[in-house]
């Protein structure tokens, strides 16, 4: 069947159900956002022309809300704990509705068990028959309960599920026997996915897919009010919960920004001020997110104290037109040496409180500096009482970029279908022709010839893969970046090949394949180069100060990095 848009969010709203603060949350949101979801379905619907989309039938099981989880976030939402989650919930929820699919959602164990026709009460039951659902979007959480309520079937289903994990699971964590074996072992990991598979809040690893949420959008009339009524000596300070304000020499800074300007919170409270907020200190409490904005709408600048990490409310804070100024971390923060990140099946290096902002965004929007450094953070100061700023979101983060990008991932991404095999590392095959250099353009190349027969073919297409040699050390994410490409994990299979290492003008001496995921890869100092054996651990993310690796690049649609060119 057709999928067809919908511009209705009422049977939405109702299937949502009741009776916990948080699905409260995310139906507020949803009703506030209905209109901005509509229009924007209207100019997908046009883009896309008559494209055909297939209705899927989706469950979505939201883990860490069921009570068999512990449920920890619920009773926090009036309390300033974690909203961001909600925030993308709710968007995933509404941008698969309003793409016309066929939803299920259930946040209970019963819920989950009834939808996928398990008997109830009967353990870890199988579940035996076909799975009634195309795609199952869930978490850690509920992944966990599948595997104990499914029991084996599980791993029959699971190229079906898609696992929305905030911060990003790289492959040396998601491979079982690897992790392991080479202590990437986490909590989290481990679940033999392929990892895109594996849905994050930002485009932290391309080794995932890219999710996401949105920010809400502005009308010109909006625009206009908000240029008349900016207070340009107005801060609003990022942390609902007084916990976030516990920085070490928060008061010396904040003390240089209270020179400047008058500062705002919203901190939850319950009786009285909490200590930890100085008494200068404007604070609203925790705002409903409507009132949030229309604070952010007068304020000059957000400022962001190095917790919490890679939240929504950066972008709402832009969107709006304030300028975010946030701390650089030196040295970055990472599971290797942060509370916060230890245990979590990533080694990604978090260099500020929000590395999407500064990357993706940066000057004038971004402003990240050392906060330990008074005379940097005070000229920051007063530079930004001078910068005008206009509102900015990326396109990514509007509700049409969301569609898009959800609408290519679910019509494309295909983790089902056995992949076709890729030429084995000792099949003997030369360079065609003369080699080329540096940027070989692989998909012209004869050597790709069996790749562009393959079915289902590859997506993203093969004619946006670009193949280079990072540096010594450098990952495949930063050598495609510095390029102005990103790497492409679907692309691995194509380059996973000995032509690859002629085709750059490298000097083999043997070519072996190994299970690591720094491969394909090669050392100058050893002539040595290796193609990887299991498919599993091709890795954007994986870097090592004695190889050089190779990377599979693609060129991005300009403010919708999950997409190539030729993409949709
Ligand atoms: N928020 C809110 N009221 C407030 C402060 C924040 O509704 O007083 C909302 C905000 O609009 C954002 C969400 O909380 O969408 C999550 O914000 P944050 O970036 O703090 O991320 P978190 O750490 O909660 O995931």
């Amino acid at each position: 069947r057709q999928a067809a848009f919908r511009s209705d969010i009422g049977a939405l709203l109702e299937q949502v159900g009741t009776g916990k603060e948080s699905l409260s949350f995310m139906k507020r949101r949803m009703r506030r956002l209905a209109a901005q979801w509509a229009s924007a379905a209207r100019r997908l619907h046009d883009s896309l022309r008559s494209q055909w989309r297939e209705q899927k039938r989706i469950l979505v099981h939201v883990g860490f809300l069921t009570e068999e989880s512990g449920d920890v976030f619920s009773p926090k939402v009036l309390k300033g704990g974690p909203l961001g989650e909600m925030v993308q919930w709710a968007d995933i929820l509404t941008a698969l509705h309003v793409l016309g699919h066929n939803l299920k959602i259930s946040v209970s164990l019963k819920e989950l068990q009834g939808f996928l026709g398990v008997p109830p009460g009967r353990g870890s039951c199988p579940l035996t028959g076909p799975l009634p659902f195309d795609l199952i979007y869930t978490d850690y959480h509920g992944l966990q309960q599948m595997r104990q309520h499914m029991g084996l079937s599980l791993r029959k289903h699971k190229c079906h599920i898609r696992v929305i994990d905030t911060f990003g699971t790289e492959p040396a964590y998601n491979h079982e026997d690897y992790a392991t074996l080479h202590g990437y072992r986490t909590n989290w990991g481990y679940w033999n996915l392929n990892c895109r598979q594996y849905m994050t809040m930002f485009p932290h690893t391309p080794d995932n897919s890219f999710m996401g949420f949105v920010a809400e959008e502005l009308n010109d009339t909006e625009r206009l009010s908000i240029q008349r009524n900016k207070v340009d000596s107005m801060a609003v300070v990022y942390g609902k919960e007084a916990s976030m304000w516990k920085l070490q020499g928060k008061e010396r800074f904040l003390a240089i920004l209270h020179r400047y300007m008058d500062i705002h919170g919203t901190v939850y409270y319950e009786t009285q001020r909490p200590p930890e907020v100085p008494a200068f200190v404007k604070n609203h409490g925790l705002l409903p997110q409507q009132e949030l904005q229309q604070l952010l709408r007068k304020a000059k600048l957000f400022i962001g104290f190095g917790f919490p990490y890679e939240g929504p409310a950066p972008l709402e804070a832009i969107a709006n037109g304030c300028i975010f100024l946030q701390p650089k971390f030196k040295p970055s923060h990472s599971s290797l040496n942060h509370e916060f990140f230890r245990g979590k099946p990533t080694s990604r290096q978090v260099s500020s409180q929000h590395p999407y902002a500064e990357q993706y965004i940066g000057r004038p929007h971004v402003i990240t500096v050392d906060f330990n450094n008074s005379q940097e953070f005070e000229s920051a100061i007063r530079d930004i009482m001078r910068t005008k700023v206009e509102p900015y979101l990326p396109y990514e983060y509007t509700c049409e970029g969301m569609l898009e990008r959800v609408h290519a991932y679910i019509q494309n991404q295909e983790f089902c279908a056995p992949e076709a095999p890729f030429p084995s590392a000792n099949a003997s095959s030369s360079w065609p022709g003369s080699p080329p250099s540096p940027f070989v353009l692989l998909p012209n190349s004869s050597a790709l010839a069996w790749a562009s027969n393959i079915t289902p073919p590859s997506w993203p297409p093969l004619s946006a893969l670009r193949l280079l040699a990072s540096l010594e050390g450098q990952s495949c994410i930063d050598a495609c970046q510095s390029a102005g490409l990103i790497c492409e994990p679907a692309f691995y299979r194509f380059i996973n090949i000995k032509e690859a290492f002629s085709g750059l003008e490298v000097q083999c001496e043997g070519v072996e394949a190994e299970i690591n995921h720094i491969f394909p890869a090669f050392s100058v100092e050893n002539s040595e180069c290796g193609l990887q054996k299991d498919p599993l651990l091709f890795s954007c993310a994986g870097a090592n100060t004695k190889y050089h690796r190779l990377c599979p690049c693609r060129d991005y649609r300009k403010g919708q990095v999950a997409l190539c060119r030729d993409c949709l």
